[in-house]
């Protein structure tokens, strides 16, 4: 037997199984089933969620010999042959490779001839949007008098480069992006029934390289199971893509937030020698940034699509931490990228923006940071498999010491009342210290006044 990709493999062949549609699906079976089939559809959304699949089942719904049917039997001639897709009334075109007058003019004579052996004469044309004026035009004129039983299905990206005077002839349906965990309960037992297993890692890291495309992630998971056979583990998709590993991308922010320069300029060079690429450690660091801001914020609703791991580390490095400081570091990065695409020493334009933004602690005086930073991160990765419980997080915390937590152990002990003692502190501290540190702030400002920051 040939070799098929998991996307063609796994394609639904009815309205139940397209996954996570059921506003679309639900109103379609509906319409098929109160014989109100319309003309045209406009099936619009994100790349890769499932709009040519319906498309499909929609023309075998219709031209299923037991049909027009919600439930195609998908054993009849019609049903086979428009799986196979070699049905001689459906026609699937291409918008992209065939946008020009002719052939909308073609298919205009085409449309008026009977069907061949089908109740419906169906149309699928895929990025519709790619037509151009002259082809709309034509289409048009089908569409204000179409043939009896012509069905058109289209199927775009982009609905908004479609002419009104088309979208108002259609019945237009939205299609979504798959949620996270759709998407990863799908993955897990359709790859359960071939015998591979993913482990959790492995699972969230593809669903948010998928970006919430469903094709996108059976690619993926046809790669995986080429780069490593049946046994898929987060190591090997963060190897394969050239992900950026949350626990590095959690050390550099620590060091940062807590003003530890050195050590957040060493983590840089690890990761750079690691062989990430500077674009690479800069898009990843600002994602995880902004993900950072939207906690801090209170936002975290917006999250989207981040695996639990990280959502756990980046609620408990958000406790405590002034979104003003978050926001200002996230800006000096993303300035740092538009400028490394200009630049002949991208590493300095990044060395020097985890500079100036660690820099900031002075500013913002967070000591409050969770020790330990990227014990955290670590405990939190494993706990993909296992989850573990609060308690657990914060023993591994304390029995382990690190580079990146500066406070001596008694007062990391009193960690809960650092903000305090600073307010406090001040008042005994002489003048000289607070004369000190209005010259840092000061300096501080005049390095950020480069960045455009704050
Ligand atoms: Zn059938």
């Amino acid at each position: 037997m040939s070799y098929l990709v998991f996307a063609r493999k796994w394609r639904p062949q009815s309205f139940e199984e397209v996954l996570s549609q059921d506003h679309v699906t639900i109103t379609l079976k509906n319409a098929i089933d109160t014989n109100r089939i319309g003309h045209a559809y406009l099936l619009t959304g994100p790349r890769g969620v499932g709009k040519t699949t319906t498309a499909r089942i929609l023309a075998k719904a219709l031209n299923c010999e037991k049909g027009p049917t919600s439930s195609p039997c998908q054993q009849c001639d019609s049903c086979r042959s428009i799986t196979a897709g070699n049905h001689l009334d459906v026609r699937e075109i291409d918008g992209a490779s065939n946008r020009g007058i002719d052939q909308i003019r073609d298919l205009r004579e085409k449309a008026r001839y009977a069907t061949a052996s089908g109740k419906y004469k169906i149309y699928i044309i895929d990025e519709v949007h790619m037509l151009t004026n002259e082809a709309f035009n034509a289409l048009l004129k089908i569409l204000e008098e179409p043939p009896e039983s012509v069905v058109f299905i289209f199927a775009t990206t982009q609905p908004r480069k479609v002419p009104d005077t088309i979208l108002s002839r259609c019945q237009r349906f939205d299609f979504r992006r798959i949620p996270v965990s759709d998407m990863s309960e799908y993955l897990k037992s359709e790859a359960a029934s071939e015998g591979i297993n993913l482990d959790n890692t492995a699972l969230s890291l593809i669903c948010r390289a998928s970006g919430g495309s469903l094709r996108d992630a059976l690619s993926l998971m046809d790669q995986l199971v080429s780069f490593t056979g049946n046994d898929i583990k987060g190591e090997e998709v963060l190897k394969l893509f050239g992900m950026v590993k949350t626990e590095l991308l959690a050390d550099i922010t620590s060091s940062i937030l807590a003003g530890n320069t050195a050590a957040a300029i060493d983590h840089v060079s690890g990761a750079l020698a690691e062989g990430y690429s500077v674009d690479e450690l800069l898009d990843a660091l600002i994602i995880f940034l902004r993900n950072l801001l939207l906690i801090t914020t209170g936002a975290q609703n917006s999250l989207g699509d981040v695996p639990e791991s990280e959502r756990r580390f980046l609620m408990k490095l958000a406790k405590n931490l002034p979104d003003l400081a978050v926001l200002n570091i996230l800006r000096i990065f993303s300035n740092a990228a538009v400028e490394v695409k200009r630049s002949n020493l991208p590493r300095v334009t990044l060395e020097t923006a985890v500079m100036t933004a660690s820099k900031l602690s002075r500013i913002f005086s967070i000591k409050d940071l969770p020790p330990v930073a990227e014990k955290v991160a670590q405990s939190c990765i494993q706990a993909e498999q296992e989850t573990l419980p609060e308690e657990e997080l914060a023993d591994t915390e304390s029995d382990s010491p690190s580079v990146l937590n500066e406070q001596p152990s008694a007062e990391a002990a009193a960690d809960n009342e650092t903000i305090e003692e600073v307010g406090v502190s001040s008042e005994v501290d002489s003048a000289d210290d607070e004369n000190d540190e209005e010259k840092e702030k000061e300096t501080s400002r005049e390095i950020l006044g480069l960045f455009d920051a704050v």
